[in-house]
C-alpha cells in the first residue's frame, strides 16, 4: 500500500516524552501537507483508561466518540488539531479480548491460537485497515513502554513483521544521561539498547536522543561509530522550555529532509504558511513578557500534575493568545480543609476546581468557590467544579443547609446534584459513564457563555455520571444561579453562571477541545477576567 508507517519506540527508560517526539513527528509531516494520522499501543491489559487511577497514571483523556484513552492522545491532538479517534488507541485489553472472542466463534477451528502468528497478524492487520480506510499517507505508531518490556514485546515482534510488507521506517528514542561527578554525557546505555533491538530483528533507522543540555557532536560521532547510522539520523532532543518548540527543532537538525530522503520522496515541499502559523503560536506561548496572571487550580490530584494536564495547557493556550505570563498555583484541596484558613487562595486572579471523583477533598474546593464567590476572584468549574459551584451556591446562598451531590452524601436531603437517571441501571464500571461530545444550547445571549463561544449551538466532550438536579433548578435560579446552557432537549443542566462577578462552571471539559491553534472560548474568557476583572 501507500501508506507509511513510522514506529517510535522507547528505551532505556520510561517517561522520556516519546507521545511529543511522536506529535512532533506528525506536526512536521502535516506541515508538508501529508495526512496523517496516529496509533498508540498501551500494554496494559485494560480494555481502555478510564477504569485507572488518575493519581498513578495522569489523566484519562476522552475523545469526540466517547474513548476513554491514554493522555498522549491529548498531546496528539493539541499538537495535530484534528479530532483523533478511538480506532487510533489499540491495548493489550483491546487485542486479547478480540482474538480470545475469535476464538471462540470459531475463526481458528483446529488451530492452537497463539501471539505469533495469530495476535502479530491480528494486529498488523488492524493497522493496515485503519491506513486504508482513512487514506493516509502516514500513520505514527507509538509503542507504550520501553524496549525489554515484556507487555509489549509482541506489538513490537508485529512491527517487525509488518516491515517485512510494507514500507515502516523506526525511531528510537532514548536517553543519554549526563554523570554528574564527571559531568560527561554517556551513551552506553543507548548502545545497549540499539543491541536489544537488533537482537529483535530491528535496526532503529532514527535514534531521538533526550539529553538535559544540548548533545555534544562527540557523543553524535561516538553513537554514529557503535550504530552505523549516519550522523544526519542521530537527532538531539534536549530539555526545553516547551514541548511545542521540538517540531521546530527537529526541522532544525533537517529530521525532515533526512526521514523524506530515506523515504525517496524527491519534490516535496513545506507549506510554509503552515509552519509560520505554528511558529508564532508557539512564541506566544513561551514567551517571557506579558502581564503576570496567576490561576488557583485548586483539586485533589495536584501532586501529579499528569492528573490535569488539559486543564494546565488549555490555560497555556489561552494565555498565549492573550499574551499574558500564566503562572499557575496548584492547591491541594485537602490543606483548605485541614486548617479552614485559605490564604493559599489570596491573591490569585482566579480559581480553577477542575474533574474529580470520590469524597476526598471536596470540602476544600466548595471552600474555595465559596471564596471566589464572595471575593469576586473569577471562577472557572470543569465537571465536577460545576457540580460543587451549585452545591456551594445551594447551601450559602439558598441556604439549603449541608446540600450536597448525592456522590459525597447518599443520603443529603437537598440532592442539588443526583445521579443521571440514565446511570442507575449501570452495573458495569468500564465506558458506562456519559461521555463523549454532546451539543449543548447556550439559551442566554447575555450570559458570559455566549459572549465567549458567540454562538448558540456548541459541542464539548463529557465524562460524569452525576448531573445538576432539576428539582432545585427553579428556587436556584430564583436566587440568582442562571442556567445559561442545557442539552438540546432541555433535560441537563450544562452551564451556570453567577449574576454578579465572573463565575462559570459547566458539565463539559472544554479542555479537552483547547488547542494551541485554537484555545477553548471559555478559557479565554476566564483568562480576560483573571487579568483585568472585565466582569467586576
Ligand atoms: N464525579 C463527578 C461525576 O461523575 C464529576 C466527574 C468529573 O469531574 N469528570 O459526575
Amino acid at each position: 500500500m501507500n501508506t507509511k508507517f513510522i514506529v517510535v519506540l522507547g528505551s532505556v527508560m520510561s517517561g522520556l516524552g516519546k507521545g511529543v517526539v511522536s506529535s512532533s513527528i506528525m506536526k512536521i509531516l502535516d506541515m508538508y501537507d501529508f495526512k496523517v494520522l496516529p496509533i498508540k499501543f498501551d500494554g496494559y491489559l485494560n480494555y481502555d483508561c478510564g477504569t485507572m487511577n488518575p493519581y498513578r497514571h495522569g489523566e484519562v483523556f476522552v475523545l469526540n466518540d466517547k474513548g476513554e484513552v491514554d493522555m498522549d492522545f491529548g498531546t496528539y491532538e493539541r499538537f495535530l488539531n484534528k479530532d483523533i479517534t478511538s480506532n487510533s488507541s489499540i491495548t493489550g485489553g483491546k487485542v486479547f479480548g478480540e482474538i480470545i472472542e475469535d476464538e471462540r466463534k470459531g475463526k481458528f477451528l483446529g488451530q492452537d491460537v497463539q501471539v505469533i502468528p495469530h495476535l502479530t497478524n491480528e494486529i498488523q492487520e488492524k493497522i493496515i485497515r485503519f491506513a486504508s480506510k482513512n487514506s493516509l499517507d502516514f500513520v505514527v505508531i507509538e509503542v507504550g513502554g520501553t524496549v525489554g518490556d515484556l507487555e509489549n514485546g509482541y506489538f513490537i515482534e508485529a512491527m517487525r513483521q509488518l516491515s517485512l510488507k510494507e514500507s515502516v521506517v523506526f525511531v528510537d528514542v532514548t536517553y543519554i544521561p549526563r554523570l554528574k561527578t564527571v559531568g560527561e554525557q554517556k551513551t552506553k546505555p543507548t548502545q545497549s539498547a540499539f543491541r536489544a533491538l537488533m537482537a529483535m530483528g530491528i535496526t532503529p533507522n532514527f535514534l531521538i536522543c533526550r539529553t538535559d543540555g544540548k548533545m555534544e557532536d562527540e557523543i553524535k560521532k561516538k553513537l554514529s561509530m557503535f550504530t552505523s547510522l549516519a550522523s544526519d539520523r542521530i537527532i538531539n532532543d534536549p530539555d526545553m522550555d516547551s514541548p511545542y518548540q521540538l517540531p521546530n527543532y527537529l526541522i532544525e537538525q533537517k529530521f525532515d529532509k533526512a526521514l523524506l530522503k530515506l523515504l525517496k520522496y524527491k519534490n516535496h515541499k513545506m507549506n510554509a504558511k503552515k509552519r509560520d502559523n505554528w511558529n508564532v503560536n508557539v512564541e506566544n506561548i513561551v514567551r517571557k513578557e506579558g502581564k503576570e496572571v496567576k490561576i488557583a487550580i485548586v483539586g485533589k490530584y495536584v501532586d501529579l500534575r499528569d492528573s490535569y494536564v488539559s486543564v494546565k495547557e488549555a490555560l497555556m493556550h489561552a494565555a498565549g493568545k492573550l499574551s499574558l505570563k500564566l503562572k499557575i498555583d496548584w492547591v491541594e484541596s485537602e490543606n483548605l480543609e485541614k486548617d479552614g484558613s485559605r490564604t493559599s487562595l489570596e491573591g490569585v486572579n482566579g480559581i480553577i476546581v477542575p474533574g474529580g471523583f470520590g469524597t476526598r477533598g471536596i470540602e476544600g474546593m466548595i471552600s474555595a468557590i465559596e471564596y471566589a464567590r464572595t471575593h469576586n476572584v473569577p471562577y472557572l468549574g470543569l465537571c465536577l467544579g460545576m457540580q460543587l459551584m451549585t452545591v456551594e451556591f445551594a447551601r450559602n446562598v439558598c441556604g439549603l443547609t449541608n446540600a450536597n451531590s448525592t456522590e459525597f452524601n447518599p443520603k443529603t436531603k437537598y440532592n442539588v446534584v443526583d445521579i443521571l437517571p440514565s446511570q442507575l441501571s449501570v452495573d458495569k464500571k468500564g465506558g458506562t459513564m456519559r461521555l463523549g461530545a454532546w451539543d449543548m444550547v447556550i439559551k442566554d445571549k447575555n450570559s458570559i457563555a455566549f459572549s465567549a463561544y458567540q454562538k448558540k449551538i456548541v459541542s464539548e466532550r463529557h465524562r460524569h455520571r452525576y448531573e445538576f438536579n432539576n428539582k432545585f433548578r427553579k428556587l436556584l435560579e430564583s436566587k440568582g444561579l442562571k442556567v445559561t446552557a442545557t442539552t438540546t432537549d432541555n433535560k441537563l443542566v450544562e452551564i451556570v453562571e453567577w449574576s454578579s462577578g465572573f463565575g462559570i462552571a459547566t458539565q463539559a471539559h472544554p479542555e479537552l477541545k483547547s488547542r494551541i491553534e485554537s484555545p477553548a472560548p471559555l478559557f479565554i474568557s476566564f483568562l480576560k477576567a483573571a487579568s483585568n476583572k472585565l466582569y467586576k
